[in-house]
């Protein structure tokens, strides 16, 4: 069975898919995009997929269950998935998974994830416990909100209460809104040699709030216009290289921490998500322990991986990489749960 042939890498054909399918074949696996019906398109176009198996809807993943086993499939997780099955349904799902299980708990709970960061020694933005508290700009996050859609500003109790109206029975955190330039750095980490590599950076492209600046701050101010955060692609980022020494030091601290927090710990891709202020302070505003879409631009390699590799590497070709190593060192069981 050592032999990448033997297995086959599957994904939901979304998010990241593309790059993920496309890192595995070039490492030598068989690829499935489990796709829901209509979005089939792309998968095929770009030759990424051997297989496409199309469902009606993403939750029905889950009943492909046996099959995928049967292919001998290792399922890779990304963002969409998270969003379609819960964590008890990944838990219970018996496929080969790329990654530590126990951290998806650590993640997907906003306190657990803010005590292992703040563990981890990163600095965070502040938490206004109650609206009452708000004496500073504040972002206000609902939960699951998928890329941002829906966060507002506001800088006081009756701003809050008044935006908040569009939101109701919707589970939110206030957050210290951080001035600064938004930042987000891909990391993998490989438990098989214990090396943490940084392989990109991103910044998001988001509507409206990349676009309000188009027009004037009066134009703005009649029409009422409201910043929204609804991510709709990603724009590379290289940064200061004298950054990238601290940017080592948080992943580390962070990879280090999850070991003391589960089993495997987490490994893999995963990305530390930041604002960077003027006086080059780092605030941590969240982390996603998985492949994440800002690795997107680079579906043949980044600067960063252009230095440490000699041929292209996306994040999904890393993973596949990772998968056929452990594959070949007998120890299939160390990256999959
Ligand atoms: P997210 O969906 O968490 O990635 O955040 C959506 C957008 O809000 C991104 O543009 C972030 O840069 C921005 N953002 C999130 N949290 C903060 C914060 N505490 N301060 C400033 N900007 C933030």
């Amino acid at each position: 069975m050592a032999d990448s042939k033997n297995y086959s890498i599957v994904t939901l054909g979304s998010h990241s898919a593309l790059q993920i399918l496309k890192g595995a074949k070039d490492e030598g696996f068989k690829t499935i995009a489990v796709v829901k019906k209509g979005y089939e398109e792309p998968y095929r176009s770009y030759r990424v997929a051997d297989e496409i198996i199309s469902i009606d809807q993403y939750p029905d993943f889950n009943k492909l269950e046996q099959q995928l086993i049967d292919k001998n499939a290792i399922l890779i997780p990304h963002g969409t998935l998270f969003a379609a099955c819960s964590v008890d349904q990944l838990k219970q799902n018996k496929m080969l998974y790329f990654g530590d299980k126990q951290v998806l708990e650590l993640e997907e709970s906003r306190a657990k994830q803010r005590q292992w960061l703040l563990e981890s020694g990163l600095t965070m933005p502040k938490i206004f416990d109650k609206a009452e508290d708000i004496d500073s700009p504040a972002i206000i996050k609902f939960n699951g909100a998928g890329g941002g859609k829906g966060y507002f500003l506001a800088k006081n109790k009756a701003e809050f209460d008044e935006k908040m109206q569009e939101h109701k029975d919707t589970k939110y955190i206030i957050q210290e809104y951080i001035i600064g330039n938004p930042i987000y750095v891909h990391y993998f980490y490989s438990p098989l040699n214990d090396e943490l590599e940084i392989m990109s950076m991103d910044k998001r492209y988001e509507t409206n709030v990349d676009s309000i600046g188009r027009i004037s701050a009066q134009d703005q101010l009649d029409l009422h216009l409201q910043t929204s955060y609804n991510i709709i692609g990603n724009i590379p980022i290289v940064a200061r290289e004298s950054m990238l020494a601290e940017f080592f030091r948080m992943g580390r601290q962070v990879v280090d921490r999850s070991k003391e927090l589960t089993n495997q710990g987490m490994f893999g891709p995963f990305c530390l998500e930041m604002v960077v202020t003027p006086d080059m302070e780092y605030f941590v505003f969240e982390i996603s322990a998985r492949i994440v879409a800002g690795s997107n631009p680079y579906v043949d390699g980044s600067p960063y991986t252009a230095l440490r590799y000699s041929e292209p590497m996306s994040t999904g070709r890393r993973i596949a990489r990772e998968i056929k190593n452990a594959i070949e060192q007998d120890k299939l069981d160390e990256v999959t749960g």
